[in-house]
């Protein structure tokens, strides 16, 4: 499957670099507004593939993108330390108008794959702008959010990331819900495993885990500009689930019709991926606070959806 590329800054050239190394894609073609950006990525990621895997990388105009699977977008300007997404949001709007606008022009069958910041709003914008059905137009949203919490309650419980099941749930953003209620190692209550090891999940545990979740973007930021080599990996993970037809539960952004009383809003929950994009979504039991939280996040999400003019 050729999977196309468009803003090919950090994100998305770390983005190119996973699917790479994965092996996902036949081919990843890069493209952005920069084009000598795009071709020195595509350049220094292919002589990478000799050490990884057969996958060719291209980079070039739209016109390069005809016949792409999946396209993901990750054009926009930075996140800036001390900058909320929020503040992102009228600026990268412009710019998809174009984006959205020229993929659609060629490859009105891809999925789409959204990074850009505030990405429930891009997600949520891309969806208009292109008139694809909701479940073809996908938001990286919590996936990354998720990978932390999983990796902090895998390291206090002693239990590996990949068998914690719990998510983040709603914007990725400061309004983000730990879903810690239904968290599970196997199929065992997080508190009974803490509790069985001698590693209770006391309240200052919980507060520490939700904090380096909830902050994590900003601890990198200040230390190197911007985050981009985790959120790659997620949208490789993304595209490995539409290439294999995997049906994976991933908590990823998509435009829903209803969460919690909050009508047409894209936030994360997680949902089955697989080669039509999302079929349905996983909504775990949550308690009152987790409910409210969700709430929330999903009327704060719909009102700066509505702020943006498309
Ligand atoms: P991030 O850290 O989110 O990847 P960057 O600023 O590194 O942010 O990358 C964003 C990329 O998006 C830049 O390379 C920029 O040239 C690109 N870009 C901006 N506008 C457009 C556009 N209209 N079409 C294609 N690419 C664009």
């Amino acid at each position: 499957m050729k999977v196309g590329i468009v803003g090919t800054g950090m994100v998305g050239s770390a983005a190119a670099y996973a699917l790479g190394l994965r092996g996902v894609a036949s081919e990843v073609v890069l493209v952005d507004l920069d084009s000598a950006l795009a071709e020195a990525h595509a350049l220094d990621i292919a002589h990478a593939m000799p050490f990884a895997s057969g996958t060719s990388i291209a980079h070039g105009g739209y016109d390069r993108l005809r016949d792409a699977g999946v396209v993901i977008i990750a054009a926009g300007v930075a996140q800036r330390s001390g900058e909320t997404r929020t503040d992102l949001l009228s600026r990268n709007a412009a710019v998809f108008r174009v984006v959205v606008g020229d993929i659609m022009r060629v490859c009105p069958d891809a999925i789409l794959i959204i990074a850009s910041n505030p990405v429930d709003i891009m997600t949520q914008v891309a969806s208009a702008y292109s008139g694809l059905p909701n479940h073809r137009v996908i938001g990286s949203g919590t996936i990354l959010d998720t990978a932390r919490f999983r990796s902090l309650l895998g390291a206090h419980l002693r239990v590996s990331p990949r068998s914690v099941h719990a998510y983040v749930l709603g914007e990725h953003g400061d309004s983000q819900v730990l879903a810690w209620s239904g968290a599970r190692a196997g199929t065992v209550p997080i508190d009974r495993l803490g509790a069985q090891i001698g590693a209770p999940i006391t309240e200052s545990i919980r507060a520490e885990i939700d904090s380096k979740t909830r902050n994590a973007a900003y601890t990198i930021i200040k230390g190197k500009g911007s985050t981009y080599y985790g959120i790659g990996a997620g949208l490789a993970r993304i595209v490995a689930a539409i290439r294999q037809n995997e049906q994976a539960v991933l908590s990823v952004s998509s435009v829903t019709a209803l969460v919690e009383g909050v009508r047409n809003v894209a936030l994360s929950v997680p949902r089955v991926v697989g080669r039509e994009g999302i079929s349905t979504e996983l909504l775990p039991d949550l308690d009152a606070k987790e409910r409210a939280g969700l709430q929330r996040s999903a009327s704060l999400l719909r009102g700066l959806f509505e702020s943006v003019s498309l």
